[in-house]
């Protein structure tokens, strides 16, 4: 049994020793101690289903015995910096990743976070276009450096950062958008961005394939390929931030951009890479990558022995036991079962989201898409009470972010639906 300290304990310690800037769920936080797989133990020994643990990185499963064994057996023989010395760790990884782009799409910068990721991505396509315009989409998160703040579009996420050269298109939101789900009238948007706030060319266009904190917003269906045309058209590099998106999440595909059918220049990630463990690249061309020769240019841990060896375990196991496969299956099934909830309850506005990366919004009116604040925070205790964790987000802060560890099955989803069922209608 646990005998660390209490929830107040920490509470009290936290308000003392830690900057004020961070934040919990729950009007009660919980105390989580141990984690696994699909679900998590408080101090008082009890389980919870942990439905949000996908996007707090871990794809495999908390604990998964596989990727402990891994960082085990390297802490034990090495860790170090990636630079000065040769260890097999980062180039076993970094060949294991490029096995799973496409085409040209092989060589590999190791970060330690999403954040550092889009930083040397945007960077890079800065150096490679001679541009420094970036065009990236409104309601994004790309992360919280000066640059990727930059690309970031919800002002709660935004701080004084100086936004040079970021311009933000109208979100290919099919829910809440202009143009509803017609891809074609937002790819409009970033051409017009182009003429008329630039100089003509582009450095780059980032986004992402399902927006994650923005509210599990999945582009409208062709927007991507268009959008990718006029920007290859004008010399622009196309990023993928697969940060949420990628390693099996959508089911369907690997990559979440391969469901948009296009091929991007670069790709970032970080979160599931290694199911826990801080870890984030950038991958991209031979040719593309060369930019990075003008200067030097190094990550003291990006890459380190340790949690490479944690990436590599992560994808033998996604493979292994189909993870992939799984997140389709089960996502499909909890995707079915939400949208029968949203036939039984007014408060669900829109289901959303591919594989096992689900939204659910919540509207206190369907016709005026009202966004229900409240409520859904008096859902989610309830759902907690009852042994559910689940995650929240959008800009109005109303929608589920439903992105549980990979290996979640088919009784897990019943349970979250029935919890979500009875929570709504507790209201
Ligand atoms: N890109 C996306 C899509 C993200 O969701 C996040 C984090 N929420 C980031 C980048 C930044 O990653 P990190 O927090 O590891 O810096």
């Amino acid at each position: 049994a646990y005998t660390g300290p209490t929830a107040d304990e920490i509470l009290k310690k936290r308000k003392e020793f830690l900057s004020p800037s961070m934040f919990y769920f729950y009007s009660k936080p919980v105390n989580i101690v141990h984690g696994k797989m699909q679900y998590l133990f408080d101090e008082n020994g009890r389980r919870y289903l942990d439905a949000f643990g996908g996007i707090a990185t871990v794809c495999c499963g908390h604990c998964h015995p596989d990727v402990v064994k891994a960082i085990v057996n390297q802490s034990n023989s090495l860790q170090h910096s990636t630079i000065l010395y040769l260890n097999h760790s980062i180039t076993d990884f970094a060949e294991a990743l490029a096995s799973k782009l496409p085409g040209d799409l092989k060589v590999v910068f190791f970060t330690n976070s999403g954040t550092e990721a889009n930083e040397l991505a945007m960077m890079m396509a800065r150096l490679y276009t001679g541009c420094n315009d970036i065009i990236s989409l409104r309601n994004a998160y790309h992360g919280n450096a000066a640059a990727s703040m930059g690309a970031t579009a919800q002002s709660n996420w935004k701080f004084n950062v100086v936004q040079s050269g970021v311009h933000h298109a109208i979100n290919p939101d099919p829910y809440r958008g202009l143009f509803g789900s017609d891809g074609e009238k937002y790819a409009k948007d970033v051409d017009d961005l182009i003429q008329f706030g630039t100089s003509g060319h582009v450095a780059a266009f980032m986004s992402e394939a399902i927006q994650g904190v923005g509210g599990i917003v999945e582009l409208a269906s062709g927007y991507l390929p268009v959008v990718y045309n006029t920007i290859k058209k004008v010399g622009g590099l196309c990023i993928a931030d697969e940060v949420q998106s990628g390693f099996a999440r959508t089911g369907s595909h690997f990559w979440g951009f391969e469901s948009h059918g296009v091929v991007p220049d670069i790709i970032t990630m970080a979160k599931g890479i290694g199911n826990g463990i801080p870890l984030g690249a950038v991958v991209t061309t031979p040719k593309i990558a060369e930019v990075l020769t003008r200067r030097s240019y190094f990550n003291t841990f990006g890459g380190n022995p340790v949690c490479t060896a944690a990436g590599l375990a992560v994808l033998k196991v996604i493979e292994r036991e189909k993870l992939q496969e799984n997140a389709h299956a089960v996502g499909s099934y909890l995707k079915e079962r939400l949208n029968a909830l949203k036939a039984k309850h007014e408060i669900i506005g829109d289901v959303r989201g591919r594989g096992l990366m689900l939204g659910v919004e919540l509207v206190t009116d369907r016709q005026l898409k009202t966004p229900a604040k409240v409520e859904i925070l008096q859902v989610m205790e309830q759902m907690k009470e009852l042994g559910v964790l689940i995650g929240k987000g959008g800009f109005y802060g109303n929608v589920f972010r439903i992105t549980p560890p990979l290996c979640f099955n088919k009784e897990d989803a019943d349970f979250l639906v029935d919890v979500m069922d009875y929570a709504i209608a507790k209201l």
